[in-house]
Formats: structure tokens, sequence, C-alpha cells
């Protein structure tokens, strides 16, 4: 089986796991997909720390209305 890197051109025996000239995966997953999948990983993990982050904002802005509801009830 003649094949051939397709990032440097490079002939291959087809048995290889990486291109021996640019470390190119040839079998299984292309790099670009395990770039996409990497990308989407961080992603959902920045989203979930805006979604954290926002529940917090939430709690704090919330206690701080209960906290000045309770200190103008005090001061009356
Ligand atoms: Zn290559």
């Amino acid at each position: 089986m003649n094949n051939f890197c397709k990032n440097c051109g490079t002939k291959l025996e087809g048995n290889e796991q990486h291109c021996p000239e640019c470390g190119t995966p040839l079998n299984g997953v292309p790099e670009e997909t395990l770039k996409y999948y990497e990308n989407e990983e961080k992603r959902a993990k920045t989203s979930k720390w805006f979604k954290n982050s926002a529940l917090f904002l939430i709690g704090a802005i919330i206690f701080l209305f209960v906290l000045a509801w309770a200190m103008s009830m005090s001061y009356r």
C-alpha cells in the first residue's frame, strides 16, 4: 500500500503511526479533528465557567439586596 503524507507529501509504507518527516498522525483521527475536539472541550469548559460565575454573580446580587433590605429595616 503506497501512501503519501497529507501534510508534507512524504512517501509512506502504510504501516507508520506517524509521518517520519513531520509527525502527522496517519492512522485514526487526523490532527485537525483532534484540534477541533480540543477546542470544543475548551469551549465547553469556558461556557461552564461562565455559567458558574453567572450563578455566583446572581447569588451575590441577591445577597446584597437582602443585606441592604435588612440594614434599611434595622435603621428604621
Ligand atoms: Zn509528513
